[in-house]
């Protein structure tokens, strides 16, 4: 007796070979039937003898293709109808699209072996892809992913590409940016004023002027990257000059894994992150006597590595590069230049020469950036290659959520259901262009995921750019507290429920008081938190511009601990800085004039970092704590003292010890580089300490660990173990940033839940 089954397979499942994985296992499994993609995901009917349909069923998620991530497979009995054969059936057009898209995913073995033989007709073609692999977030405009759908529907596919789409046993079946040099996109060369180069081989040729150590603007998959040698420093000098980009660490990328051995040290987990299909930079030590040019990432302990993930990528660096600089094609501080106009507009003053090509990039999206610590792989930005992959929820939310982020390191986040759909960093708000960006990536996210959401959550400080936007969306507003949703982002990745003991350590978040926040120990659930123990307060003389110029909190940590007698202290800080300007300074605080309070660990970072002698004013957000913690000895175990004291129902940590304590180590002769590891130290006892106490008093045996002071390896990696040594469960960030590119996710979830401050719209 015949059974006929109908199947409904939903997660990433369009744009992944799925059909035609479904077809040959038809055949190999000899039932018959039909398998199509709808906007819920794929659609199936087969029939034949019970077990051939049993083993054919198992196997759809048994063997999957690589890409596919299969959420759930449904089963429902139906009447047979008999039937010889088994074929795919064309798209059906749904009410409500639930299927997942997948984020861009590098070039594949296959691909990259037709790409290199010369008897193939795409022998070094550039855009070459198939199902397995190739663009896909940053082309898609709209549900279902098909052809129409994406920006490769200018291009006419010739014949034999239409043959290859076609056919069911063609690894190249149903993949949308199929092309060839006949019919796709087409890469050329430009000059500095956008005139196109004759040229025969645009990329070899744009390598050669990349050789001669000139920069070119080079086109890629979610935006323009500017490239240049990086053993040049001449040239790599000239681009830091042109983009004004004084000192921030500089992207590589280099064609392989024994290239990047050669200035790098590299673990067993941070080779697999480099070669992963997602291609993240990642943050890797460098060697002595590399042979990158000083400039590349100066005073940096590590470099930001990435191996090619495009066909055009891979034809460009194996010009003999043992690295090429790949640095986001902006101007410094501007979001990445996506479109050819305006990159030829925008990066005029930059760029030498442009490699462009005629494959729209529909959104733009920047390389993610990875580093691995206690050898897990850890995200600090989360954009390409892993958006718009979903972080699954422990529990349902019963209304749709968009939630709109911070101002800094903005990303937006959508939930339906269990899913939150987390965007593409997006940038400081504060730049118009990255508010745009803010804007589209809300209606696309929308726009292909099908989400009309029933509420809006935002930060609670009231000037954000995004709070103000959400305030004027017509939606009623969920307002949340900034290191709550720190911490409820690192519960939801981790699915917990809470309570937990949240550690939110971090540079700035609005408090329920008003005073900036970032030394926070929480217990928290998704519906609420309680401030349980944080940081005392010291002055931010000159506010925003104390987290610019470090030397400010070094005075006013030093001001905590001496009051105004620090200014006849003999300290190389007060020479650096002038006794006239400290001055200034300690009269500011001691008039409250323009130094609102703040319990940032963020800022208790820079005050060390300046201390140490190592930075009094930044170029790039973090650099005074990425260069303590560069510098921080490894084998260093002494530490700082700090003292707590009870206030109402909370602890306040004194910093003044541990501050006192390392002016004197400083004074006695004591090098930076043991200084900032018994400060690295001291603030893990102080960690370690306040848990100990708070779980004393609360029972909970589970901690949470968010905030952008956890990017630092020596403190994660530390408070992982001490803290997993009690026995207690430790979650971290991963997949999502512990800086404020989390941010969203943690108030989408707390406004799901009820928690923060809701209003009606106003
Ligand atoms: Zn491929
Ligand atoms: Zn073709
Ligand atoms: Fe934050």
């Amino acid at each position: 007796m015949p059974v006929r089954v109908h199947i409904r397979v939903s997660g990433v499942v369009q744009g992944v070979g799925m059909r035609p994985f479904v077809y040959s296992l038809a055949a190999r499994h000899g039932v018959s039937g039909w398998v199509l993609n709808d906007a819920l995901g794929v659609e199936i009917e087969a029939e034949g003898r019970a077990e051939a349909v049993d083993a054919f069923v198992a196997a759809i998620s048994e063997q999957a293709p690589p890409l596919a991530r299969i959420s759930a497979v449904e089963v429902s009995h139906i009447e047979p109808i008999g039937g010889e054969s088994f074929e795919i059936r064309p798209s059906g057009a749904g009410p409500s699209p639930a299927t997942l898209i997948s984020p861009d995913v590098s070039v594949c073995d296959d691909c990259l072996r037709e790409m290199a033989d010369p008897q193939d007709r795409r022998y070094r073609y550039p855009f070459i892809n198939c199902t397995n692999c190739g663009p896909r977030y940053t082309i898609i405009r709209e549900l279902p992913y098909d052809r129409g759908g994406t920006t490769m529907d200018r291009f006419e596919m010739c014949r034999e590409c239409r043959a290859e789409y076609e056919d069911p046993a063609d690894r190249r079946f149903h993949a949308q940016p199929v092309a060839c040099p006949a019919c796709g996109p087409h890469v050329w060369l430009a000059d500095a004023a956008g005139t196109e180069l004759a040229s025969d081989d645009p990329v070899a040729r744009a390598s050669e002027i990349l050789a001669a150590g000139r920069i070119v603007a080079v086109k890629g998959l979610g935006g323009f990257h500017l490239a240049v040698d990086a053993t040049n420093e001449d040239a790599v000098r000239r681009l830091r000059s042109r983009k004004a980009r004084e000192k921030k660490p500089l992207a590589v990328m280099s064609p392989d894994v024994e290239s990047v051995r050669r200035f790098c040290e590299l673990s067993r987990a941070e080779e697999k992150l480099l070669l992963s299909p997602e291609r993240p930079i990642v943050l890797l030590r460098k060697k002595p006597g590399t042979p990158l040019a000083e400039s590349v990432a100066p005073r940096n302990q590590h470099f930001g590595v990435m191996l090619p993930y495009t066909p055009l990528h891979v034809l460009l660096v194996e010009h003999g590069f043992p690295a090429l600089v790949m640095t986001s094609g902006n101007v410094t501080d501007e979001p990445v230049c996506y479109e050819n106009a305006d990159a030829l507009a925008r990066l005029s003053e930059i760029a030498d020469a442009y490699l462009l090509h005629d494959r729209p990039i529909h959104i733009r999206t920047d390389d993610s950036v990875a580093r691995v610590i206690s050898d897990e792989a850890r995200l600090m930005r989360r954009a390409r290659g892993y958006v718009p992959r979903p972080v699954v929820l422990g529990s349902e939310s019963r209304e749709a959520i968009l939630a709109v982020g911070p101002e800094l390191k903005n990303t937006i986040c959508l939930l339906r259901g269990r899913e939150a759909f987390l965007s593409h960093h997006i940038g400081d708000l504060k730049n118009v262009a990255a508010y745009e960006g803010m804007k589209q990536a809300v209606s696309h996210l929308q726009g292909v995921l099908e989400i009309e959401p029933a509420r809006v959550a935002c930060d609670m400080h009231p000037q954000y750019l995004s709070t103000l936007w959400a305030r004027e969306s017509g939606l009623p507003v969920t307002a949340v507290q900034h290191h709550h949703a720190h911490i409820a982002s690192c519960m939801a990745e981790n699915g917990a429920a809470g309570p937990v003991i949240g550690v939110s350590l971090d540079g700035t978040g609005y408090g329920t008081d008003g005073a900036v926040w970032g030394g926070e120990f929480l217990v928290a659930e998704f519906s609420r938190f309680r401030r349980a123990a944080r940081l005392e307060y010291v002055a931010m003389p000159g506010g925003d511009k104390a987290a610019q110029e470090p030397w400010r909190m070094a005075l006013s940590h030093l001001y905590a601990v001496h009051g105004s007698a620090l200014l006849d202290m003999d300290l190389p800080l007060l020479e650096r800085v002038g006794r006239d300007r400290a001055q200034t300074v300690v009269t500011m605080i001691e008039r409250g004039v323009n130094s609102p309070p703040t319990s940032s660990m963020g800022r208790l970072f820079d005050a060390a970092s300046s201390l140490c002698g190592l930075r009094d004013t930044i170029s790039y957000e973090g650099q005074a704590a990425i260069e303590l913690e560069g510098v921080a000895a490894l084998g260093e175990n002494g530490s700082y003292p700090c003292s707590l004291r009870q206030e109402g129902d909370a602890l306040v940590i004194a910093a003044e010890e541990i501050i006192g304590a390392l002016v004197d180590d400083l004074s006695a002769g004591t090098g930076p580089e043991v200084a900032a590891a018994r400060f690295h130290n001291a603030v893990l006892d102080m960690v370690a300490d306040v848990v100990a106490r708070l779980r004393e008093g609360t029972g909970l045996d589970e901690v949470a660990l968010a905030g952008g002071v956890w990017q630092n390896a020596r403190l994660l990696a530390g408070a992982l173990e001490r803290l997993g040594a009690t026995g207690m469960a430790v979650h971290a960030h991963r997949l999502v940033p512990p800086n404020d590119g989390g941010v969203s996710l943690g108030q989408a979830a707390i406004a799901a839940a009820g928690g923060g401050a809701s209003d009606a719209p106003a």
